[in-house]
């Protein structure tokens, strides 16, 4: 029980002028686990999240991806070391394929950006002849291979979800942030999400998950953080939270 974990968290803080959206957050995942992350609208989800992943700048405390510290690290090199997410609001390129989408997410980790990734110069083809062939099979496993050559302007909303999680697992990363993967999902794709992260869960991808569906992240989180204003209220197995008394009286409702 004394091994690193994979990501440390320590003494999060992030103030807007007059406002701690983050106040002192501590909480560790370890190395394969499902995590989730709850709170009120505005209790500082997003926030955390968005320092975590480098982007934004926090005022205080330090963070660690399996002893590597994070902090002041731009997000694609944390990208590189292992941290991807996803976003709340879902960022595809609308004009590229779904391929080409996969193809650019995995260029980001490098640290490469877009440009380089449609670029086709011999040294690349290689690697490019690997990644191809990643993606493909990446959106085989979430039920995308159909749409394959599209562009991602055809994608519905849930599809588009599964697009960014597709993508943040591209470059074979140790921990994967998804922020509301659910969210405004209908119920049968909320299955299919579900199935989804348990299956890279399953290839060995630690998940940090932030979402408002608590019956999601309750069934699926092997452990739970509780955020209130900023603060971390409770921090334990789903069966526990459900049943803490703080985390009833500022979130679950009576
Ligand atoms: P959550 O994701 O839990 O809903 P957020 O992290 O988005 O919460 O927001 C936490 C708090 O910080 C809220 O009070 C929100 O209004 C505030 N906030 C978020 N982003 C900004 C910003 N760019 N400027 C000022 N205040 C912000
Ligand atoms: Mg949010």
């Amino acid at each position: 029980m004394s091994s690193t974990p994979l990501l440390q968290v320590r003494g999060l803080t992030k103030r807007y002028l007059g406002l701690t959206a983050v106040d002192g957050l501590s909480y560790e995942v370890e190395a394969g686990s499902i995590v989730g992350l709850i709170g009120p609208n505005g209790s500082g989800k997003s926030t955390s999240i968005d320092c975590v992943s480098g982007f934004q700048r926090a005022d205080a405390g330090d963070w660690f991806l399996d002893g590597h510290k994070l902090r002041d690290v731009p997000p694609h090199r944390i990208a590189a070391l292992g941290l991807t997410r996803t976003f709340q609001t879902v960022r595809a390129y609308e004009d590229l394929s779904l391929l080409e989408n996969l193809r650019v997410a995995a260029q980001e980790s490098d640290g490469h950006g877009w440009f380089s990734a449609l670029r086709r110069s011999a040294p690349l083809r290689e690697s490019e002849a690997r990644a191809a062939q990643r993606a493909g099979a990446l959106l085989e496993s979430v039920g995308l291979s159909r749409y394959a050559d599209a562009p991602a302007a055809v994608l519905s909303y849930g599809q588009r979800k599964l697009l960014a999680i597709a993508a943040s697992v591209m470059a074979r990363p140790r921990l994967v942030i998804l922020d509301e993967p659910v969210a405004g999902v209908n119920p049968t794709m909320v299955r299919h999400i579900e199935e989804v992260i348990r299956e890279f869960n399953a290839q060995g991808v630690a998940l940090l998950i932030v979402e408002h569906n608590v019956d999601f992240i309750m069934n699926l989180c092997q452990r739970v953080v509780v955020l209130e204003s900023g603060r971390k209220i409770a921090d334990g197995p789903p069966g526990l939270i459900r049943s803490d008394p703080r985390v009833l009286e500022a979130y679950l409702g009576p």
